[in-house]
């Protein structure tokens, strides 16, 4: 596993470099076609390459199937590895993109490969699916995420588990970000300031006023953490513009800060707002994952496990499954930490642990 990991991590898969994302993903198709399974790589003409992995069970009769969902691209640029190199010490292996989620797909590809060696009835067909832009947001695989959603019963995330005790993902925070422009009138402040609107004070009274929806122990959480405006400072700003990070728990939550936003009214006459954006990824809610959860708690159990559950403050891949209503569980991916980081490791250990686990949940779901 840490050799594959290796190679894996030296093929750096940043989201926005296509020729370097290519290759780690040529190499992944490899890796599966190796092990039995059926390999398409979906040709994508400004982002690398996804990986659509298929295996049809023997005993299945219907045309459903379990969803594995991971990315392979990594935030880090070509070239981050002369700075932070791969290498394990004290049961970490360090390296960028390692356990966000290098080691997950590293674990799915052994879980697929023991259920074959061990010839572990499986009743469902299989689809493992990695992307190329998940750290951008997903937009050239959103559909193709959800797409393969609607035909499964179920997804498995294997992004990486939260905490030194690797607890699964079983809620999400949907996150997005909006824009919020306001459109004054210019006016020289001294000659005539009667006739400006000033954009930049709309805008103020427009932020105070959204600064008030938050609501910490409901999850709800906005913020605006960048604005820009005006021209001059003799100029009265005639156009000044808010970028919105939004949070919430709950897809009811989500959508009435979205109505919010959108029936926000000007306070100063002359004064015009435009608002553009939205949640991009919505809340994974417990409801979708308790079950799986659940079952995967007693699989461990009786390898000895104990596997407890954790919230994450922003989305994933599987923030869009389950929002179609997909049962999802997330973080079965990597035990680690530091990711998006320099010091980004994962713990070496306990990835047969749960590539056991995914295995056992693969064939018992
Ligand atoms: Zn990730």
């Amino acid at each position: 596993m840490l050799d594959l990991l290796r190679e894996l991590t030296l093929l750096e898969s940043p989201s926005l470099e296509k020729p370097a994302a290519d290759r780690c993903c040529g190499f992944l198709a490899d890796q599966w076609q190796l092990r039995g399974g059926d390999v398409q790589v979906l040709k994508q003409p400004v982002r690398g390459n996804h990986l659509r992995v298929s295996w049809t069970a023997a005993a299945s009769r219907s045309r459903r199937q379990l969803l594995v969902l991971g990315h392979y691209d990594t935030v880090y640029p070509t070239g981050s590895l002369a700075g932070m190199p791969f290498r394990v010490s004290a049961g970490k292996a360090y390296g960028p993109g390692t356990f966000d989620m290098k080691a997950g797909i590293v674990q799915a590809l052994f879980a697929f490969e023991a259920l074959q060696e061990l010839k572990v009835p499986v009743a469902r067909n299989l689809v493992f699916l990695w992307t190329s832009d998940e750290e951008i947001g997903s937009k050239s695989s959103r559909e193709l995420i959800e797409g393969e959603a609607r035909r499964s019963d179920a997804v498995f995330v294997l992004e990486p588990s939260l905490g030194p005790r690797g607890l699964l993902k079983t809620s999400r925070k949907g996150v997005g970000e909006a824009e919020l422009i306001v459109h004054g009138r210019a006016s020289h402040a001294g000659l005539e300031p009667e006739k400006g609107v000033n954009a930049i004070h709309e805008l103020g009274a427009q932020i105070a006023r959204i600064e008030k929806w938050n609501n910490y122990r409901h999850g709800i959480v906005v913020n605006a953490n960048l604005i820009e405006g005006g021209s001059r400072t003799n100029v009265i700003a005639d156009r000044a513009k808010a970028t919105l990070d939004l949070r919430a728990w709950t897809v009811s939550d989500m959508r009435s800060l979205e109505k919010r936003l959108h029936s926000l009214k000007p306070s100063r006459r002359g004064a015009r707002l435009e608002l553009h954006g939205g949640f991009d990824r919505p809340p994974l809610e417990r409801k979708r994952s308790a079950a799986l959860f659940a079952q995967a708690k007693s699989l461990a159990k009786q390898f000895g496990l104990s596997l407890g559950e954790g919230a994450a403050g922003g989305g994933s891949d599987g923030s869009f499954t389950a929002a179609l209503g997909v049962p999802t569980l997330d973080g079965l991916g990597a035990v680690g930490g530091g990711a998006h980081s320099p010091n980004e490791h994962v713990v070496v250990g306990t990835m047969p642990e749960r590539a056991a686990l995914l295995a056992a949940l693969l064939a018992t779901t």
